[in-house]
């Protein structure tokens, strides 16, 4: 299906967005007054830093933890833009959150992993967004499902929104991992493949849950020509009331901040252009060679299914399979490629191998 969403580049929300990446930082919750304001004053002092966020309405996982103190809250976000240089932005999950938010002059809205999940909770933000002009977020589906994303992009961008970002927070493991949870970058790459104006904000505190995860989440992120960061920063994470094991202090957010390198997107020297180009061109012939080799072993493997059709043989040989495996790993491995990559590669050719002699297979039983 055709996706059309009209979107303004990120540098025209405001006059400060023209530096990229966008900066967002601040805490998990808003807990107290103090700390909110304190937090903000902090964060303030690094000119990095363009957006402050504090979640009001916290959707928690189970009933019983802080759900957030709600919006008593904006009236400590209306002191930080009145304090600090920082724009502010918090999530909302429901119509009167909208209202409220915009009410109080929240800059940038954000919808949280598990109210993208369902289209009727985005329908109805959707609606409370119309005939409004704030820039709005929305962050993944907490499981990796793009096109669920991509519905809830549209759908606020059908009730007008052309401000419109994503924010890449991973996806739910479903086994042990080192993040809480999956960044999944095919997923974010593929994003940015089928909708390449829409800016991407990378919340590595959520992908990573803990803190000496940020930073390299943060740099592959900045690699992938993500368009900003979001980074959970509290001015006493450890007793943070929510996420506090990913949260960093104002303090820290500079260090990653420092140690975070921002390659250039387009490279300018002449000399390193010009090798850039010839070895893409070897690339492209390379890849040339590549589509002719497999297209002439699958007209080989059609072959054999011919045969296997003529004899009445199963399609599914394991143990050539297996032989094929072996041999093509450790081949590639003497060649300097890793025993998985070549793996994943002869599953996909053994994949369609098979398809195509199940279809031969097919047609045979058709004419019989
Ligand atoms: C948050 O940003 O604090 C939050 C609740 O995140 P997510 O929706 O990504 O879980
Ligand atoms: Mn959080």
């Amino acid at each position: 299906m055709n996706i059309e969403l009209n979107i303004e580049p990120m540098g025209n929300w405001f006059p400060k967005t023209k530096e990229l990446p966008l900066l967002i930082a601040g805490p998990c919750s808003a807990e107290t007054e103090e700390q909110v304001l304190a937090t903000a004053k902090l964060i303030e002092r690094d000119h990095r830093a363009m957006v402050y966020r504090a979640g009001l309405w916290k959707p928690r996982t189970r009933p019983g933890t802080f759900e957030g103190v709600g919006s008593e809250g904006l009236e400590w976000l209306k002191k930080v833009k009145q304090e600090t240089r920082l724009l502010v932005a918090t999530e909302v999950a429901k119509a009167e959150h909208v209202e409220q938010a915009i009410e109080a002059g929240v800059d940038i809205l954000w919808v949280g992993a598990r109210t993208t999940v369902n289209p009727f909770s985005v329908q109805e933000l959707a609606d409370a967004l119309k005939g409004h002009d704030i820039p709005v977020l929305v962050k993944n589906p907490i499981n990796p499902d793009l096109q669920l994303w991509i519905g809830a992009l549209e759908r606020i961008n059908r009730a007008g929104i052309t401000k419109l970002g994503a924010i890449h927070r991973g996806f739910s493991p479903m086994s042990e991992s080192k993040y809480r949870n999956d960044p999944k970058w095919k997923l974010a790459i593929e994003l940015k493949r089928l909708l390449p104006q829409l800016p991407i904000v990378c919340d590595p505190s959520h992908i990573g849950g803990k803190r000496d995860l940020i930073e390299p989440v943060a740099q592959k992120a900045l690699d992938l020509q993500m368009e900003g960061l979001m980074i959970e920063t509290h001015i006493d994470p450890d007793r943070a009331l929510s996420d506090a094991k990913q949260q960093v202090t104002p303090d820290s957010l500079k260090l990653i901040l420092d140690e975070i390198v921002l390659r250039r997107a387009q490279p300018t020297d002449g000399e390193f252009v010009e090798s850039l180009h010839s070895l893409r061109e070897q690339i492209d012939e390379v890849d040339d060679e590549l589509i002719k080799l497999l297209a002439k072993r699958m007209m080989l493997s059609d072959k054999i299914g011919e045969s296997k059709k003529a004899n009445n043989v199963a399609i599914l040989q394991v143990g050539r399979y297996e032989q094929i495996l072996n041999d093509r790993v450790a081949k590639g491995m003497k060649n300097n490629l890793s025993a998985d990559f070549v793996k994943d590669i002869y599953e996909y050719i053994h994949q369609n191998s098979i398809k195509r002699q199940e279809k031969i297979m097919n047609e045979a039983r058709i004419e019989s």
